[in-house]
């Protein structure tokens, strides 16, 4: 007899859900034709209307159906009442119906932390380049990330204006990953990509085989950034840390600043951290 999923199994199959709606509001925002820009610290630091959306529909949505998680947004939103309508109620079936890992099953909800990115890449939205953003749910427990789920909202735009925009990327360590196709960097190629801006199309590059390693080699993204891709890279074999080789830790406590960069690979980890330049990995203080 199949048992009741668990907490996390639900949590998943929610913030599934969720994400896949953000992507909508994240498109309707653009359709719009207001994106609603505000300044947070300077001209880099910036917010839309998208964000704030994405966030309280996604934090709410899951506040609500699990009031014990400790659920950390990157905006900094007023508190009020928000509109029924931005409330997700799905949760997606086929995850409730996957054979998570045993040792997940005893797992509370107040011992989960979720960490939501509403919009990564929101200094690219506003310069019209779509396909660099992405929504980011991360699962932590016992300060691992242990489940992610991607959505990105403009996925599939070179198909033309018929094509079905977006696609919900989600993996759990232990599980796997699923909604995308695994790929390698063919053989005999080091494809190494870097930003200034930290987006995570790149680290989906990785699991596409369209890059060998990623490198961020400057503080500035924070724990948002990195939770849900480390989880689902980690679920089908990659490895992501600061770029000195240092798990990152997503308890609730931790300060929100991954101030020593990014490391990340789907294969040959130590090779390329071994690349790392001392000058770079000494500038870089975790
Ligand atoms: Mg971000
Ligand atoms: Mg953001």
């Amino acid at each position: 007899m199949a048992s009741s999923p668990t907490v996390l199994m639900r949590l998943m199959a929610s913030a599934y859900s969720v994400a896949h709606r953000a992507g909508t509001i994240v498109r309707n925002v653009v359709a719009g034709g207001d994106l609603g820009i505000v300044e947070k610290c300077g001209p880099n630091d910036l917010q839309t209307k998208a964000d704030r959306l994405v966030q309280m529909t996604i934090c709410s949505s899951l506040a609500r159906k699990f009031p014990r998680v400790t659920i950390i947004g990157e905006e900094d939103l007023p508190s009020h009442d928000v509109d029924e309508e931005l409330i997700e109620e799905g949760q997606c079936e086929e995850i409730l119906k996957k054979a998570f890992p045993p040792e997940y099953s005893s797992i509370k909800e107040e011992e989960l932390v979720v960490w939501v990115d509403p919009l990564d890449g929101t200094k690219e939205y506003t310069e019209g380049l779509l396909d660099h953003v992405t929504v980011l749910i991360g699962i932590a427990y016992e300060g691992k990330a242990i489940a992610g789920v991607i959505n990105q909202p403009f996925y599939n735009y070179e198909a033309g204006a018929d094509a079905v925009l977006g696609r919900t990327i989600w993996g759990v360590l232990g599980l796997g990953a699923f909604g995308f196709q695994l790929k390698e960097v063919p053989a005999g190629k080091r494809i190494i990509t870097t930003t200034r801006s930290h987006s995570n199309k790149l680290i989906i590059q990785l699991i596409e085989g369209k890059a060998s390693a990623y490198v961020f080699a400057s503080p500035g993204c924070k724990k948002w950034d990195t939770c849900a891709p480390e989880a689902i890279l980690h679920a089908v074999g990659g490895k992501l840390t600061d770029i000195h080789g240092n798990p990152f830790h997503y308890n609730k406590e931790v300060k929100h600043m991954n101030s020593a960069g990014v490391l990340a690979t789907l294969k040959n980890f130590d090779y390329y951290a071994s690349r790392v330049p001392e000058n770079v990995k000494q500038a870089l203080v975790p």
